[in-house]
């Protein structure tokens, strides 16, 4: 019997196709000799990070070295909880992972394939293109595709940035492509937008990308209404509302009211008054502070 019950917990790397089984706990990842999953190249510690119960009890992803940057699902992190049944984009160094735990990993690992990559355009919710990654980073980056646009092996339930992508392939990306400086961070990369993002009255703080207040989203309350193409599927979902109460707030498919508005670019969750105070003169300057911070909140 496995130490995890009946959840097998599994690592899959999206560059080599390899697929590690996660079989004692804590299961390291690193550049060390003793770790479990060993890594290589710049920005991966000895120890970086683990899988680990922490403090007996909740299982998650646990930082190792305090010089280690471990980005999941497109978040810089320091512990997140793993749920079952849930992929996780996890990037170390110019590692790209996928963490899930499930019954039958071998099914898991046998409808992903690495070779075949796609981009989530936001305009028409769509994956598009199925290329071998390095070949959807250099037309992405010849369309002028925005460095936060995710990109996903095919199968995945989770992705990565183009942005995070093209600097770990830069050496095999064209000389004339962006610097890979300019995609160091994603959210705070100047955008470069898809042309069916550059009109409408209101510009989103986290993606700098445009849109009216008609193409706003609303950001699902009831907790059974989750899922998102960008954000994964733990995210509450977002809907375009059809259903309004009596005070004017949208309603999710459950009758709750939904206060909360999203970009429908990023589809992340705007500030407060954001449909409000969009004309006042502050407006830039506290959106680009509230933009970093909600990077860190995710
Ligand atoms: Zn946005």
């Amino acid at each position: 019997m496995s130490i995890l019950g009946k959840v097998h917990w599994a690592v899959f790397d999206c560059l080599t196709g390899d697929c590690t089984r996660v079989e004692r706990l804590p299961f390291e990842l690193g550049s060390d000799e003793g770790v479990d999953l060993r890594l290589n190249g710049p920005g991966v510690s000895p120890k970086h990070c683990a899988i680990a119960k922490v403090q007996g009890r909740t299982f998650g992803l646990i930082r190792r070295d305090e010089q280690a940057v471990m980005t999941l699902n497109g978040h810089s992190l320091d512990f997140h909880e793993l749920l079952p049944n849930t992929d996780y984009s996890l990037l170390i160094g110019n590692h790209f992972l996928l963490l899930r735990g499930c019954a039958k990993p071998d099914d898991w690992r046998a409808q992903l394939d690495h070779t075949v990559w796609s981009l989530f355009n936001p305009a028409t919710q769509a994956l598009e293109g199925a290329l071998p990654l390095v070949d959807l980073c250099r037309s992405a980056l010849r369309e002028g595709w925005s460095p936060t646009t995710v990109v996903v092996p095919r199968g995945a339930g989770m992705g990565f940035y183009l942005g995070q992508a093209a600097g770990a392939l830069r050496e095999q990306l064209p000389a004339d492509a962006p610097p890979a400086d300019d995609f160091a961070d994603p959210a705070t990369a100047a955008p470069v937008a898809p042309a069916d993002s550059q009109h409408g009255a209101l510009t989103c703080p986290v993606c700098w990308l445009h849109f009216d207040a008609g193409d706003v989203m609303h950001v699902a309350v009831h907790d059974s209404l989750r899922g998102d193409p960008v954000l994964g599927q733990d995210a509450p979902l977002r809907f375009q509302a059809t259903q309004f109460n009596e005070r004017g707030q949208a309603l999710d498919a459950f009758g709750l009211p939904c206060t909360d508005i999203a970009c429908p670019h990023c589809r992340r969750v705007l500030p407060p008054g954001f449909l409000a105070t969009r004309s006042s003169p502050q407006w830039s300057g506290a959106s680009r502070c509230w933009a970093s911070s909600a990077r860190c909140r995710g």
